[in-house]
């Protein structure tokens, strides 16, 4: 775009730090840009896409963002905060057409894709939230919607988030998560040495078809066969295979038996996930034991096993619950208190909220 105006590349550069280094987002204040270009710029683009409509905190410091698009359109995205690091969870679309029947987001049905701004908004947004002196560390596409439907738009903020001009975040602290769209497995590892993450969540066609309606289309064998033949996949960079275990849906013996024959010959780590149940989905999460059955199990055949820590939970924050739910407002009905409240997330809701 500074190239058809004939505006030198430089200025691109410091348009850039000023808008993902500095932060500042009015033309105003660009200082260093010829007046002529900044008037040029604000009478074609608007550099701000998204607002945040609403942000809440949970007890365990999970920050969720509710962000509004020009269109009505609206978004989520989480910022863990953790001992050493920062990790963001971006959304890249308005709802997800994938409607897996475990999911918040999938029972929404599709909207529309986002946008490269919007993606980057989002973390602009969060960065502003983060404690003094801390900074983004890790940024993971596990919010709403299924990343490879939308990669145009995801391979364009990616280059953003790794140029060291702009966010220079390095390729590894990038995880993009699938449910499986196979063809855009190898296009997506071309733009950078990110990691994948790939939803599997069963080890047999019948029940990760109903689980992930996709796998009718890409079944098992099919993408863990694309998988081991990814030359971008190795040791160094291994597939992070997420897991979710559901309550005698999933979390067989036999199941925890099945999975290291099936990842045979693909470097991998497999994160176990308990099922974050919300109103969409008739699926529980096992119990604690079954849980650890289902690790040790992997863990003897020598699979690499986290069990994801859940975080986030109190605020409807945790993976696959995002869905936009607003907290009851106990103000509705004053005379009745806190009781449209009952878990006291009104009380959790920030108060610089900035609509
Ligand atoms: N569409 C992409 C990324 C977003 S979902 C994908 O499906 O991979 C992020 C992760 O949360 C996925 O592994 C997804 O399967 C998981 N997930 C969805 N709903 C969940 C739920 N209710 N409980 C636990 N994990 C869930
Ligand atoms: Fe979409 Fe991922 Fe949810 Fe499936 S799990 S509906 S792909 S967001």
């Amino acid at each position: 775009m500074f190239k058809q105006r004939g505006w030198p590349a430089y200025r691109a550069d410091q348009l850039a730090t000023w808008i993902y280094r500095n932060d500042v987002d009015e033309l105003d204040q660009m200082t260093n840009l010829p007046a002529a270009i900044r008037s040029e710029l604000a009478a074609e683009f608007d550099l701000r896409s998204l607002e945040v409509v609403e942000t809440q905190r949970s007890v365990d410091g999970t920050q969720k963002l509710l962000l509004g698009a020009f269109d009505g359109a609206q978004i989520e995205a989480v910022l863990i905060p953790e001992e050493r690091r920062n990790t963001l969870c971006v959304s890249t679309q308005v709802g997800c057409p994938l409607a897996c029947s475990f999911c918040a987001t999938g029972a929404l049905g599709f909207t529309r894709n986002l946008t490269t701004a919007e993606i980057i908004d989002q973390v602009l947004h969060a960065m502003r939230r983060m404690e003094p002196g801390t900074g983004l560390t890790n940024l993971v596409f596990m919010g709403m919607g299924e990343p490879l439907l939308n990669l145009p738009a995801v391979s364009e903020a990616i280059r953003i988030l790794t140029d060291p001009k702009a966010f220079a975040l390095a390729p590894r602290r990038l995880t993009v998560s699938t449910s499986g769209v196979l063809p855009q497995i190898a296009p997506l590892l071309e733009v950078a040495p990110i990691h994948l993450a790939v939803s599997l969540h069963a080890t047999t066609d019948a029940v990760r078809d109903v689980l992930v309606p996709l796998n009718k289309r890409y079944p098992i064998a099919a993408l863990l066969e694309t998988l081991r033949e990814e030359p971008r996949i190795h040791r160094r960079r291994p597939v992070f295979f997420e897991y979710t275990l559901m309550q005698g849906v999933n979390d067989s013996a036999e199941d925890a038996r099945r999975l290291p024959g099936l990842l045979d010959g693909i470097p991998s780590k497999v994160n176990v996930i308990a099922m974050n149940p919300h109103p969409d989905a008739p699926y529980r999460a096992p119990s604690r034991e079954v849980i650890d059955r289902f690790t040790s199990i992997l863990h003897g055949a020598g699979v690499r096993v986290t069990l994801r820590r859940d975080r986030g939970r109190d605020i409807d924050a945790a993976c696959g619950q995002l869905a936009n739910r607003r907290p009851v407002q106990a103000a509705v009905n004053p005379a009745d208190g806190a009781a449209g409240d009952p878990v006291g997330r009104a009380a959790e809701r920030d108060s610089a909220v900035t609509p």
